[in-house]
């Protein structure tokens, strides 16, 4: 329909201007048929845009990336998901000819180590497999909030990501962590039961801990290494790119 896909962005914006979240989905979903998509880690955020989608019946394909590391609870909300919404959540795995050699050399929790050794981690576990879920896709659409990293709060609703060659829907980017929590309350949608245990970001078990009262709300990711590098490749915004891990 678009010349180039990145000539949709100011039309995209406009038209959400005066829609609803529900409804911008549901305009994505006719303007590119068979091509948006939606990557939940069953963050409460991407339980909230899971429940616009399935709850209306949207076309939207929702997967999500098994990295093989991931809390017992998330599995759980997982399943509740499924089970709610009647519905079957498509994980992607880690590329096995790339994880085995790199857990046989380095070991299982070589993360530690070394920044490098983390970065290879998440690009096996994430990065590459979600280059495989995203591939004919034109439209992503994502849980992130400008709340969660000072490198967040530049984004917009509509984003082009220059790596994947696919447009960004972030539309929670402006919700507050209380507008969140409200609405998975009044539309009783299944969540992260370690976001009660002051787990706000949860990602891989061995590399998430719970967050301090006060604490940013990424202090609980990677936590042993510099807070300005807490990203593991899967959002690179144009500008922080080079600061970033996508090989
Ligand atoms: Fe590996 Fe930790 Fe990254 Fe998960 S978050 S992919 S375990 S380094």
């Amino acid at each position: 329909m678009y010349s180039k896909l990145k000539d949709s962005l100011p039309f995209l914006a406009d038209r959400s201007a005066t829609l609803s979240i529900g409804e911008t989905l549901r305009m994505l979903a006719d303007e590119f048929p068979g091509a948006v998509c939606f990557s939940s880690s069953f963050s409460w955020e991407d339980q909230v845009i899971t429940h616009e989608i399935l709850s209306a019946g949207l076309p939207i394909t929702i997967f999500t990336l098994d990295t093989g590391r991931l809390f017992p609870e998330t599995y759980s909300v997982w399943s509740s998901t499924n089970e709610r919404y009647q519905t079957r959540i498509r994980p992607y795995y880690p590329n096995h000819d790339l994880l085995e050699p790199f857990v046989t050399e380095k070991g299982p929790n070589a993360f530690y180590e070394s920044v490098q050794n983390r970065k290879d981690c998440c690009f096996i576990r994430k990065v590459e497999p979600l280059k495989r879920a995203l591939a004919g896709n034109s439209i992503w659409i994502t849980g992130l909030r400008a709340e969660h990293s000072p490198a967040r709060q530049d984004l917009s609703l509509f984003e082009w990501d220059e790596g994947n060659r696919l447009v960004k829907y972030n539309p929670l980017l402006h919700w507050t962590t209380d507008q969140v929590k409200q609405y998975i309350s009044k539309h009783d949608v299944p969540y992260n039961s370690l976001h009660d245990k002051g787990f706000v970001s949860i990602g891989c078990a061995p590399c998430t801990r719970a967050v301090r009262p006060g604490e940013d709300f990424r202090a609980g990711r990677w936590w042993w290494e510099d807070a300005s590098k807490k990203e593991c490749g899967l959002h690179v915004h144009e500008a922080h790119a080079l600061e970033q891990v996508q090989k």
